[in-house]
């Protein structure tokens, strides 16, 4: 890792030369919600000042950009009386993702375990995330983010270049041999002892702002135990089996494929959709079964998934704290509130 320092307006510059051969995608204030607060979103960015760096958090990933909610897997044209096959990585050309916290690189890193992984590969994820330049920038905690608890309030791999506001200019942190080249035609400098100083005191100070937490001492532990507690039955009768927690939400990506054939019998495709095991259906299976129709145990899956089968597989969980699913739920489910009752604690 190689730090330098620069001034605010080198970002201009380096947002010039990356949209010069690449599509930039970073975050955008779109509007604002009932309550007046500014809302934001990944989208592709075609002026520089639209960029806004200092963004709060955004209510979906950037996931779309590697993991699209709906995606055509491969395409099969009748060619006398066999099926051709062609397959498309749907890739334009390299993707910049410019200002993800690091919450949301540590997702990434996550899905990358699963999905670039020798068990489940997915190529067509592959074939985008070795497309992608990614730019992180340091973040403002908001009462919703437990990030801290879950070990992704800081990221130390899975971007090029991160950035980190230290009042009138920006401590870069430089990561991979393609940012390292990038860095060169910038001016920046090397960060003297008082830069250290103040990029410790702004990390310092970020710490503090944090008012979300989740306990996660012996999780998995406590889930085993408490597999048959009454809480999952009460957080089932509150909630809708809507999916909207696992659509906003950095690290799911479970999906189902579905094959379609036109009525001429001479096109198919089969398209590849994400889903969300809170959906009544997620577990059904030929004949009708279904695995899972309650909507506690449906909710109870997803715990275990990502706070108690993940960390067996990986050992970290499948969760980033970043709290959208918890701001998302019409419930108003939130997953501190959930660990803590699993824990036998009022939150
Ligand atoms: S968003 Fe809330 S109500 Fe909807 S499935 Fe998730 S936990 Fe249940
Ligand atoms: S489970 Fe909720 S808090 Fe955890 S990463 Fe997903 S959306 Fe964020």
């Amino acid at each position: 890792m190689l730090f330098r320092v620069a001034e605010k307006n080198e970002i201009k510059t380096l947002y010039n030369m990356l949209a010069e051969k690449n599509a930039v995608v970073g975050p955008v204030r779109t509007g604002k919600d009932r309550n007046g607060a500014p809302l934001y979103a990944f989208e592709q960015i075609a002026d520089f000042p639209k960029l806004d760096l200092s963004y709060t958090t955004t209510r979906l990933p950037a996931k779309r950009y590697f993991l699209p909610f709906r995606e055509d897997l491969a395409t099969f044209t009748m060619s006398g009386r066999e099926w051709t096959k062609q397959i498309d990585y749907n890739i334009d050309r390299p993707y910049v993702l410019f200002g993800l916290h690091s919450c949301d690189i540590n997702a990434l890193n996550k899905l990358d375990k699963v999905l670039m992984g020798p068990v489940y590969p997915m190529p067509y994820y592959a074939a985008k995330r070795k497309n992608m330049f990614i730019i992180g920038i340091d973040c403002r905690p908001q009462p919703f983010c437990f990030c801290r608890s879950m070990g992704a309030d800081t990221v130390l791999h899975g971007f090029d270049l991160f950035l980190t506001d230290i009042g009138d200019k920006y401590f870069i942190e430089i990561l991979s041999a393609e940012a390292y080249e990038i860095a060169k035609d910038l001016k920046t400098e090397a960060p003297k002892e008082s830069d250290h100083l103040q990029y410790m005191r702004t990390v310092a100070e970020k710490n503090k702002q944090f008012t979300a937490h989740v306990d996660t001492t012996d999780l998995t532990k406590i889930l085993d135990m408490e597999f048959q507690s009454p809480v999952w039955k009460q957080w089932g009768d509150k909630c809708l089996g809507c999916g909207t927690c696992a659509n906003v939400c950095p690290t799911c990506y479970c999906y189902g494929v579905e094959e379609t054939v036109d009525v001429d019998l001479q096109h198919a495709k089969k398209t590849k959709s994400l889903y969300s095991c809170n959906i009544v259906d997620f577990a059904e299976v030929a004949g009708g079964h279904n695995f899972r129709p309650e909507r506690s145990t449906r909710l109870k899956y997803r715990y275990y998934h990502k706070h108690r089968g993940f960390v067996e597989a990986y050992e970290e969980s499948l969760c980033v704290g970043c709290g959208r699913c918890g701001e998302a739920c019409l419930a108003g489910i939130t997953v501190p509130e959930v660990i803590a009752s699993v824990r036998g604690e009022e939150h």
